[in-house]
């Protein structure tokens, strides 16, 4: 295979990354934005030793429900890998996906579809590099400036520019890695995050003045200062410039707060329907014992404290769990315990005499000695919540020895990309 080849082709399939999939001979091109069944002249873009990646040079026959991308950095930004189906079709894309990986446990049950599919983001994270604001194009390190992110609120738009072409100005940027924005669901707060790669808050008075100033929802700036030479976006160090280093949100009738270095699930909507799944599928009862495992500021566990005896909630970030007490006790709920810990390395003392758990894994999902140590206890009920339906079919797998699969729900937490949340219910075999 010959790279800058072209050829016409018709796409055969379409990966879970949202390729499609044409063959050349027998050469497999993964082709971004082409969907089954349309007809393209292909471009091939680079070759490896079993497949190539390509482009679309011209679209010959489309499918009836491509529809145009409204973003105009669509072509070469790498998020929105399905911007150009509409909703139906992405949401039958989804299912399909779930169907293929996970059918073998189960009867796969409809996508919790979404109804807000655009400016859904409460969280965005943009890199700032060489003067440029923006996302990576797809599998590369250049940076693609966008004019309006469709993901992200207006108004974080907004403020973004704002600060970027302040920096810019008075000649900043050079010490900028990332800017990070977080909002509570209503927009009535937001703070600010300025990801630099050295102590310069001294230089960052008038920007912080000119912000308070302008807008008046945000209640927070914070510096963070990030040295590390890896992709890791946040540092260690956090210099407060103004006001709180936290939002705080209204979730399932509770207020939450949520700190800079803590997991929020992204989409408020959405979240709210993932949380209502959870307790209807796992049936929390008054005389049991909830172990929530992965429980970042304490959202799953505390939604459901009110109908269990007790709720431990387990997890690594020192800051998350200290959301997660203060969340607790924000909300009145006194039947809680939260553990700062690495629950891939010391489970036993939480395992043990819990009734039903919860793991909301990130996405390389549950370790081997984790997944051992659920096969070996007696838990009456778990709830595999994964944004990873690879690792969730694999952990599955193992899972299985002990446990019935009983219901596998996927969730679309994340319209316009690729992305499947999936709600698995097992029990005790
Ligand atoms: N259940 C929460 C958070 C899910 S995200 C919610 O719905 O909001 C996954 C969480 O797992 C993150 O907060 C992350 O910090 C935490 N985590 C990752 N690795 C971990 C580990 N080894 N031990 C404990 N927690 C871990």
């Amino acid at each position: 295979m010959q790279k800058n080849l072209s050829f016409e082709a018709t796409c055969i399939d379409i990966t879970t990354e949202g390729f499609g999939v044409v063959k050349y001979e027998d050469f497999v091109i993964f082709v971004a934005n082409l969907l089954p069944q349309e007809k393209a002249l292909i471009k091939v873009v680079s070759v490896k030793k079993n497949y190539g990646y390509g482009i679309i040079l011209k679209l010959i026959a489309s499918h009836v429900q491509r529809v145009n991308p409204k973003c105009n950095i669509y072509n070469k930004c790498g998020s929105c890998t399905l911007q150009h189906c509409d909703y139906e079709l992405q949401a039958q894309l989804k299912q399909q996906w779930a169907a293929t990986l996970l059918s073998e446990f189960g009867n796969v049950e409809p996508l919790i579809k979404a109804e807000k599919t655009e400016r859904y983001r409460n969280k965005i994270q943009v890199p700032f590099k060489d003067g440029q604001l923006g996302y990576y194009r797809s599998r590369s390190n250049d940076i693609i400036p966008f004019e309006d992110c469709l993901l992200q609120s207006a108004l974080s738009n907004e403020i973004l520019f704002f600060i970027r072409d302040y920096l810019l100005k008075n000649d900043l940027d050079i010490y900028f890695r990332h800017l990070m924005l977080r909002h509570n669901h209503d927009e009535s707060s937001y703070l600010i995050i300025l990801i630099v790669n050295k102590d310069i808050s001294k230089k960052l008075n008038e920007l912080c003045a000119l912000l308070i100033a302008k807008y008046s929802i945000i209640k927070g700036i914070v510096l963070n200062i990030n040295q590390r030479s890896d992709n890791v976006i946040l540092g260690d160090k956090d210099i407060i410039l103004y006001g709180i280093p936290y939002i705080e949100d209204e979730l399932c009738k509770l207020t939450f707060r949520i700190g800079i270095h803590s997991f929020y699930q992204i989409h408020h909507q959405q979240c709210l329907k993932l949380y209502n799944c959870i307790a209807e599928v796992l049936k929390p009862q008054k005389d049991e014992i909830l172990l929530d495992l992965y429980c970042g500021i304490g959202t799953i566990g505390l939604s459901m404290a009110h109908k269990v005896k007790e709720l431990i909630g387990v997890e690594i970030i020192p800051e998350a769990i200290a959301n997660a007490r203060h969340n607790a006790s924000l909300n009145k709920i006194n039947n809680a315990q939260f553990y700062c810990d690495d629950i891939t390395k010391n489970y036993d003392k939480y395992l043990n005499d819990v009734d039903i758990v919860v793991v909301d894994p990130p996405r390389k999902g549950l370790s081997n000695a984790l997944i051992q140590e659920l096969n070996n206890h007696d838990i009456k009920r778990l709830v595999y919540v994964s944004c990873n339906p690879h690792t969730l079919k694999r952990d599955l797998k193992l899972l299985q020895e002990s446990y019935n699969i009983d219901r596998i729900i996927p969730c679309d937490m994340f319209p316009n990309t690729n992305h499947i949340e999936c709600v698995v219910l097992l029990s005790k075999a």
